[in-house]
C-alpha cells in the first residue's frame, strides 16, 4: 500500500484585532453551519487527474438485479459529465444497501455500472474491488474522460467504521477527491470523512445544490418562514422542530407525530399514534412562549377505527376521538389554515406527511398541502423520502424549488447539526 502523507489540516485563520460589524459576524458563523463556504469542482483544476467521487449510488433494487428507480444514478450525472467534459479520470465510489462488512455479490454495484454506462453513451468499467491491486491496474489503463465504478465500499467493514488506512488506500487511488453524495453526508464513514483528510477535497455540484437549496433557508431565509413537519414519530425529529422553531416563523405539526402533541395538550387521542416517552418533552415544548406563538397544531382530524377502513372514517376535533379509533389525517379546516400559512410564506420547509397518504382515505391533507406548496409563490424546499414520494404521487416535482434527495442528511442539516461529509471539505 501507498503511504501517503496526511494533509495538513488548514490553519485556522488567525483572528486580527479589526473588529467586525456584527452583521459580518453573523455571516461567517452561519456559513460555518451551512457550508455555503466550501469549495467546488469548479474552483479546482481537474484536468488530467484522477478524481475519485462519492455518490450515492444506493439505488432500489428489484430482483435479478433490476434497478428500480434510477433518479440517485441521474442525480449524480452533472458531475460525472463535468469531469469528463474536463479530462479527468473518473472514478466513482458507492455503497449500495447494507451488506455489513462483507462480500455478497447481492448487493455488487455491477448492474449500476451497466445503468450509468447506457445513460452516459459511453463505457464504464469496473473494479471488483474499491481497493488493492485491480483498481490501482484499471486506473493505470485509464485514459481521461474514462470512467470507472468501483465495488460497494461497505464490502468493507472499515468504510462505516470510517478506519484512516482504509481511507488512505481509497485516497491512494486519485489526485483529488470530490463528495457529491449528499445522502451520506451526514455520516463519517471512510468514503465521506477520511479520505478528505489525505487529498484535496472539494464537493460536487449535486451536494452544492443540496447545500444551497436547504442552506438558504436556514443562512438566510426570506420571511416569513414557514415549516411544516409531520410523519410519523416526533422522536425522528425533535432537533428538527426544536431548531426550526427558533429559525422559522411558523412551525405547522401534522401526521403522526401531531398527536403526540395534542395528548399533551390533554386530548385524549385514544388508539392514535402517541409516544408516551415524549410527552413530557411535547408539554414542556407547548410551554414555551416562542411555541405559543409560532406553533399550529391540528383542529380537525380524520380518524378511522383502523388504516384499512377509511370508509367509516369521520371527521372529528382533537377532544373528540371516539372510543377505539385512530388519527390518521388532518381534517379540511386545518388544511385550511395550513394552506393560508403556506400562501404567506416567503420560505417554506416541508418535511413528512401530513397523514397515513399512503392508504386511500387518508391522502388528502398530504396531498392538498403538496399542491399548496407547489401552488405557493415562496421558495419551497421539501425534504425527506415519503415527503418526496408524495410530491412525485402528485406530480408536483417540478413546482418546488428544491427536492432534497437526502432523507437522514437533510434532517441533520434542518436541525442545525454539522455534516461531517461537509465539513472535511476545503473552504472557499
Ligand atoms: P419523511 O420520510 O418524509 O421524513 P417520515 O418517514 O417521518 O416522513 O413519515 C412518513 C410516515 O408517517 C408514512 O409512512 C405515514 O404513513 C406515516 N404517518 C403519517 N401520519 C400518520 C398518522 N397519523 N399515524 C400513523 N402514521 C402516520
Ligand atoms: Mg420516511
Amino acid at each position: 500500500m501507498a503511504v501517503i502523507r496526511k494533509r495538513e489540516k488548514p490553519e485556522k485563520s488567525k483572528s486580527k484585532k479589526t473588529k467586525k460589524s456584527k452583521s459580518e459576524m453573523t455571516q461567517i458563523n452561519k456559513n460555518e453551519i451551512t457550508g455555503i463556504n466550501k469549495k467546488t469542482i469548479e474552483d479546482i483544476n481537474v484536468s488530467g487527474k484522477r478524481v475519485i467521487v462519492r455518490v450515492d449510488f444506493n439505488v432500489p433494487m428489484g430482483a435479478n438485479h433490476q434497478i428500480m428507480d434510477d433518479s440517485r444514478i441521474r442525480a449524480a450525472l452533472p458531475t460525472i459529465n463535468y469531469l469528463i467534459e474536463h479530462d479527468a479520470k473518473v472514478i466513482l465510489m458507492s455503497h449500495l444497501g447494507r451488506p455489513k462488512g462483507i462480500v455478497n455479490l447481492e448487493f455488487s454495484l455491477e448492474p449500476v455500472a451497466l445503468h450509468l454506462s447506457n445513460l452516459l453513451g459511453k463505457a464504464v468499467f469496473f473494479s471488483r474491488d474499491c481497493v488493492g491491486e485491480e483498481p490501482k491496474k484499471l486506473i493505470a489503463n485509464m485514459k481521461m474522460g474514462d470512467v470507472l465504478l468501483l465495488e460497494n465500499l461497505r464490502f468493507y467493514s472499515m468504510e462505516e467504521k470510517n478506519d484512516a488506512i482504509f481511507a488512505s488506500q481509497l485516497a491512494s487511488l486519485a489526485d483529488l477527491y470530490v463528495n457529491d453524495a449528499f445522502g451520506t453526508a451526514h455520516r463519517a464513514h471512510a468514503s465521506t470523512e477520511g479520505i478528505a483528510h489525505y487529498l484535496p477535497a472539494v464537493s460536487g455540484f449535486l451536494l452544492e445544490k443540496e447545500l444551497k437549496g436547504i442552506g438558504t433557508a436556514l443562512q438566510n431565509p426570506d420571511h416569513p418562514f414557514v415549516a411544516i413537519i409531520g410523519g410519523a414519530k416526533v422522536s425522528d425529529k425533535i432537533g428538527v422542530i426544536e431548531n426550526l422553531l427558533k429559525i422559522a416563523d411558523k412551525l405547522l405539526i401534522g401526521g403522526g407525530m401531531a398527536n403526540t402533541f395534542l395528548a399533551a395538550q390533554g386530548h385524549d387521542m385514544q388508539k392514535s399514534l402517541v409516544e408516551s416517552e415524549r410527552l413530557e418533552w411535547a408539554k414542556e415544548m407547548l410551554s414555551w412562549d416562542i411555541a405559543k406563538e409560532k406553533l399550529l397544531l391540528p383542529s380537525d382530524l380524520v380518524v378511522a377505527s383502523n388504516m384499512d377502513s377509511p370508509d367509516a372514517a369521520k371527521l372529528v376535533t382533537p377532544e373528540a376521538v371516539p372510543e377505539g379509533f385512530a388519527a390518521f389525517d388532518i381534517g379540511p379546516k386545518t388544511i385550511e389554515a395550513y394552506s393560508e400559512e403556506v400562501k404567506k410564506a416567503k420560505t417554506i420547509v416541508w418535511n413528512g406527511p401530513m397523514g397515513v397518504f399512503e392508504k386511500k382515505g387518508f391522502e388528502k391533507g398530504t396531498i392538498d398541502l403538496a399542491h399548496s406548496i407547489a401552488n405557493a409563490e415562496g421558495f419551497s424546499i421539501v425534504g425527506g423520502g415519503d415527503s418526496v414520494a408524495a410530491i412525485n404521487l402528485a406530480r408536483l416535482a417540478s413546482k418546488i424549488d428544491h427536492t432534497s434527495t437526502g432523507g437522514g442528511a437533510s434532517l441533520d442539516f434542518l436541525a442545525g447539526k454539522k455534516l461531517p461529509g461537509v465539513e472535511a471539505l476545503l473552504n472557499k
